[in-house]
């Protein structure tokens, strides 16, 4: 006896619907075999299956069992398979009425007693299936509010495998789970540090508040002790609250990854801060099976290096290309995967090896050759696609215990806020949201500048020999400030401001 079940997988991002075809014999040796290229994991399953359908109550046929997991061609991973396989062997066995499968699409492990544990991906998956006008999805209760997101597919919550098998005899009926807006999931968010937890330092808070305005990458260049990594991780507190747009996408890759714990959403932007020491596809992404890496993970957030210059040249180098698309292309045997990858990069470092070359008062205890050593680790190019340069210098003890309080992140991120929007109407008509996303082609289009700032611009691009790159940046972030004032041309003074940013001496 044959029976057919719907289930899904994904690759890369995307979600794949999986027909899941079983059939069970009616005489024979007992054999229980899954074809159709499973990993070990899915392999696995048989062992599951099989303890889950007998716990709950029933039998297991004892004759030859044969799983078929199609198409053929793509690999299957993970342990999502086990309920449409054991729902799949009951209705072939005559337990399940078949038609009641029609239409419908099981994810789900199995526990050896019959429960249901959560698997990565739904939304993608969920996303695919409501693509292809399937009407019901039943899930693993801890997965119910990712699919619920998706409006038009009918989700039911699973708790064990004799409720969904009650369930699709007609005893007793699961409840259709109602559907989520995902303004109603954001809560009021809590950050570790806030921007009135740093005295003094108001021109490098000015510079972040710039970044994080147009969304633009940026660098810390300071002696230790100054407050560097104390702001980057401020730095959040200022942030605008994600676009929908933007949580879909990132609960997407977080949902993809298995790295959405107690969330049903990603509703907060990510901070990914690696170590030094994490590796390149860590960083980057890939793997035999392969996965987004931290720069994928930071995708509409922020990714913090701290200690730029200790992270291996390969890996900096590996950064230029995502930097520059919003995305990441894995290559591997079978083809190759795209990942998105649109981060602000905020990095931190020391000035030397020791930390406290030009330091007022500390003397540097660095040879020359590790100071320059040090610099060459940064490597040109990677530093050129970096928007915003601050220099951050030892705050004064004056200022360090005086009573004035600084500004506080809640007041810096209504004016965000407001500059944010200048930048979505402008680019309403545009797949980008802010100015640090604007290409060549952009920029002419949007970017004005009056003549005495075009004067000042073409003075130095001649004197400090920019490149043009150099040049484009220059002009966005001059947008940026001049959006901040809501001027509608950009004026000479964001001009000026925006040359203090760029750097010259790497
Ligand atoms: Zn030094």
């Amino acid at each position: 006896m044959l029976a057919k079940v719907i289930s899904g997988t994904t690759l890369g991002l995307d979600g794949l619907l999986v027909e899941v075809e079983v059939d069970v014999a009616t005489k024979g040796f007992p054999k229980f075999n899954i074809v159709g290229l499973p990993s070990k994991s899915v392999d696995e399953s048989k062992e599951r299956v099989r303890a889950a359908i007998v716990n709950a109550g029933y039998e297991m046929p004892d004759t030859r069992i044969t799983v078929n997991l199609a198409p053929a061609d793509l690999p299957k991973e993970g342990a999502g398979f086990d309920l449409p396989i054991a729902i799949g062997i009951l209705a072939a066995a005559g337990m399940i009425k078949k038609e009641s499968l029609e239409d419908s699409i099981f994810l789900g492990e199995l526990s050896l007693q019959g429960g249901l544990r959560k698997v990565p991906g739904i939304i993608s998956i969920t996303i695919e299936a409501e693509k292809k006008k399937i009407e019901k999805i039943y899930l693993p209760n801890q997965n119910i509010i990712e699919a619920s997101l998706i409006n038009n597919i009918e989700t039911f919550a699973v708790k064990d495998l004799s409720d969904l098998i009650f369930h699709l005899n007609g005893d007793k009926i699961l409840n259709c789970h109602s559907k989520k807006d995902i303004y109603s999931l954001i809560k009021e968010e809590n950050f570790q540090y806030y921007f009135e937890d740093v005295k003094g330092q108001e021109s490098v808070k000015r510079g972040l508040e710039i970044a994080a305005s147009g969304f633009h990458n940026v660098i810390m260049k300071g002696p230790p002790g100054t407050g560097k990594t104390l702001l980057s991780r401020a730095f959040p507190s200022i942030l605008p609250q994600m676009e929908k747009s933007e949580i879909l996408e990132v609960t997407k890759i977080y949902s993809v990854v298995g790295l959405l714990n107690n969330e049903f959403f990603k509703t907060a932007r990510p901070f990914r801060s690696p170590h030094h020491t994490t590796s390149r596809i860590g960083l980057i992404g890939g793997g035999s099976t392969p996965t987004p890496g931290e720069i994928s993970l930071a995708h509409r957030g922020v990714l913090f290096l701290d200690e730029l210059p200790e992270f291996p040249r390969s890996v900096l180098e590996a950064l230029r290309q995502p930097l520059e698309d919003g995305k990441v292309t894995i290559s591997r045997a079978s083809g190759s995967l795209t990942f998105p990858s649109r981060f602000l990069l905020l990095a931190a470092c020391n000035p030397c090896p020791c930390g406290y070359l030009g330091h007022p008062k500390k003397t540097c205890r660095c040879f020359p050759g590790s100071i320059l050593k040090y610099k060459k680790r940064l490597s040109g190019p990677l530093m050129d696609r970096i928007d915003i340069h601050l220099d951050v210098a030892p705050v004064d003890e004056e200022k360090l215990t005086n009573n004035i309080t600084p500004e506080n992140s809640k007041i810096i991120r209504e004016r965000i806020i407001k500059t944010r929007k200048i930048q979505k109407i402008r680019f309403s008509k545009e797949k980008i949201l802010t100015n640090g996303e604007m290409g060549s082609s952009e920029i002419k289009k949007y970017c004005k500048l009056d003549d005495k700032a075009l004067g000042l611009l073409k003075q130095a691009i001649s004197r400090l020999s920019l490149s043009a790159r150099s040049y484009h940046k220059t002009i966005k972030i001059g947008q940026t400030i001049s959006d901040m004032k809501n001027e509608n041309i950009i004026s000479i003074e964001s001009i000026a401001e925006a040359l203090q940013y760029r750097s010259y001496d790497d």
